[in-house]
């Protein structure tokens, strides 16, 4: 959510600033600026809308002119988009101005003790209290970082934050709370951002701060604080995926880029993990008689990752035979969970920052459960919290819409299900064996499938339907699973009303909705249920539906008149198969999303990573 970029250095800042938030653009924003530091005073420009009438404004940079400045894209939780509520924010005496990522939650009253001290408010941000805090608590202790520590004991929510002084025309000051922020080595030049590919064509040499952490920087040097105000080493990562993996590569859109590259995303993650007939989770400190004294399994995330926990419930209860619950980590946090040192947490986050994730999960362990994180950015908030990490390798993931992320953690779910099951002597034998070697052919059935002829007649369908206004995806077991997914990326990109349900729920109230040539897509890839859903099928098919079946070949020659339209997806293991039914359902909101105009990669009101409640 949001983009910071912070440089300090020897080259102009501005164009720098402006190159550096367009590659955070993808995290969604609604307005942007930046500020140059030069020749004693603050230089701010700042526009609502896209970053292109910003670089416009300031002819790329060139009108402000300077070596050190912060820049912001803003997704506004305070204050509606607009010029005056964008970053960045000037404190009352001109004195201090800071970039925010994140929210400051006790704001209100903040705003009025601060005015209370004189201090004015041109905003409705939450973001200005900030700026002005740092001011008072400036004048009141003649030294910034003892200010910027104070506030930090001050300021209730989270943050980024970028701070200049404009009695300190060397060095920048950041400090995070919660909302992510990495500090980038440079030669003779150094760096803020939100997230590593806006710096990362000037360097790979990075440090993802703690929480609490704070770094102040000059072009040559750095110093860091932890959260208890002492100095202290960070370590530098270096960064080793390439840039271009954070590039189009020849595709119109991320989107399309990126559910092209599932197989290997997935080949990545599974395969240096399967040796031998045996997954080998390095790391993992999940013992059998830990495992064995599990009673619950909870799988807590949001959106697409949550949807994965509905599909894993399937996956592992038939496999480890304990109750596993998919929960909401909205919901989680606020509903007192049952939780003890029998209960195992997955959280799954793509970014690993998810805030209210990163909420459930402290809850989780506070509560006394053994939490496990399935994440892709190394060194995110989730993966340095949470007692075990499995990674997704799945690469940058840069389109709104998450294809490639989703594929990759359920195939990690794939993992500890076969992991567990054979610990736990639930799934051994033939029954392991079978889906061991079905998971190490998975990337490339995905890939078959994804160059097979099948499936370029999804966007003729997407052509033919991309009008329709409610569209109901049925399906049962994990079909119903994936169909909330499938549901979710219609939603999200071609902005289509749509609703999942279970098939077997539908004649329980929502069958009713069903008219003349309402958008009936029915997921049946599941042999031992084909009968049941396509009975689901014929009967909104009888109430007029147009129906769109994903099915298999196997499958298909049963359909009769059931389905007005077929898609086909090949068939795998049946455990495994929701990996390769979710595919026909991204493609096809992506289609339905460009014939409708949409904005595929930067869909209206949505942020790719949710670092606020
Ligand atoms: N809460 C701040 C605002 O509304 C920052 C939002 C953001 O993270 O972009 O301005």
């Amino acid at each position: 959510m949001c983009g910071i970029v912070g440089y300090l250095g020897k080259q102009q800042a501005a164009p720098i600033l402006l190159d550096g938030l367009s590659k955070l653009e993808y995290r969604g924003y609604d307005s942007a600026g930046i500020c140059v530091f030069a020749e004693n005073r603050f230089c701010v420009e700042k526009t609502k809308g896209r970053l292109s009438a910003l670089s416009e404004l300031t002819e790329v940079g060139t009108t402000l002119p300077g070596t050190m400045g912060i820049g912001h894209t803003r997704w506004a939780t305070h204050g509606a988009p607009s010029q005056i509520n964008s970053h960045p924010h000037v404190s009352t005496n001109g004195k201090i101005c800071v970039v925010h990522n994140g929210i400051i939650e006790n704001y209100q009253s903040l705003k009025s003790y601060l005015m209370e001290q004189g201090k004015t408010f041109v905003s409705e941000t939450d973001t200005e209290v900030a700026a002005n805090l740092l001011e008072l608590y400036y004048e009141e202790e003649g030294d910034l970082l003892q200010a910027a520590f104070r506030a930090r004991e001050t300021l209730v929510g989270s943050y980024a934050l970028g701070i200049l002084c404009i009695d300190q025309p060397d060095s920048i000051l950041a400090m995070k709370k919660e909302s992510p922020l990495i500090f980038g080595f440079g030669e003779g030049e150094n760096f803020i951002a939100s997230d590593a590919p806006a710096i990362l064509k000037y360097t790979r040499k990075v440090v993802y701060l703690n929480n609490g952490d704070m770094v102040r920087f000059t072009k040559d040097s750095a110093v860091f604080y932890n959260a208890l105000g002492e100095e202290c080493v960070r370590e530098p990562e270096l960064i080793t995926w390439e840039m271009t993996a954070a590039e189009k590569g020849g595709y119109p859109h991320f989107m399309l880029k990126e559910i092209h590259e599932q197989p290997k995303a997935l080949r990545d993650t599974l395969h240096p993990r399967m040796k031998d007939g045996q997954v080998c989770l390095e790391g993992l400190t999940l013992t059998e008689d830990y495992l064995r004294n599990i009673r619950r399994i909870y799988i807590v995330a949001c959106g697409s990752a949550y949807y994965v926990g509905c599909v894993g419930k399937y996956i592992l209860e038939k496999t480890c035979r304990i109750p596993v619950e998919p929960v909401l980590a909205s919901e989680f946090r606020y509903c007192e969970p049952v939780l003890g040192d029998d209960t195992l947490v997955i959280i799954i986050s793509q970014s690993g920052e998810t805030a209210d994730t990163l909420a459930a999960l402290r809850e989780s362990r506070s509560l006394g459960a053994r939490t496990l994180a399935i994440v892709n950015v190394v060194g995110s908030a989730i993966s340095k919290e949470a007692d075990d990490v499995i990674y997704t390798w799945a690469g940058p993931e840069i389109a709104v819409a998450t294809t490639k992320a989703y594929s990759t953690q359920l195939s990690v779910l794939y993992l500890i299900a076969l992991y567990m099951g054979k610990l736990l002597g639930t799934w051994v034998g033939e029954a392991y064996e079978q889906m061991y070697r079905a998971l190490t052919q998975l990337p490339e059935a995905m890939e078959q499938m994804l160059t097979c002829d099948c499936l370029k007649h999804i966007e003729d369908h997407a052509e033919a339907l991309c009008r329709k206004h409610d569209v109901f995806f049925i399906g049962r077991n994990t079909d119903s699973a994936t169909c909330l997914e499938g549901s979710l990326k219609l939603k999200e990109i071609a902005y289509v009303h749509s609703e999942a349900y279970a098939a077997g729920e539908l004649k329980h109230g929502p069958i009713s909705l069903i008219e003349q040539d309402t958008l009936v897509i029915a997921l049946a890839t599941m042999e031992a249920l084909f009968e049941k859903t396509l009975s689901n099928m014929e009967e909104v098919k009888a109430r007029g539906a147009h129906v769109l079946a994903v099915t298999t070949e196997e499958t298909a020659g049963k359909l009769k008149k059931a389905a007005d339209r077929v898609i086909l997806v090949p068939r795998t293991h049946p455990l495994l198969q929701p990996s390769l039914s979710v595919i026909p359902l991204q493609i096809f909101s992506y289609y339905v999303a460009l014939k409708r105009g949409c904005d595929v990669d930067k869909p209206r009101n949505l942020a790719k990573s949710v670092t606020v409640e």
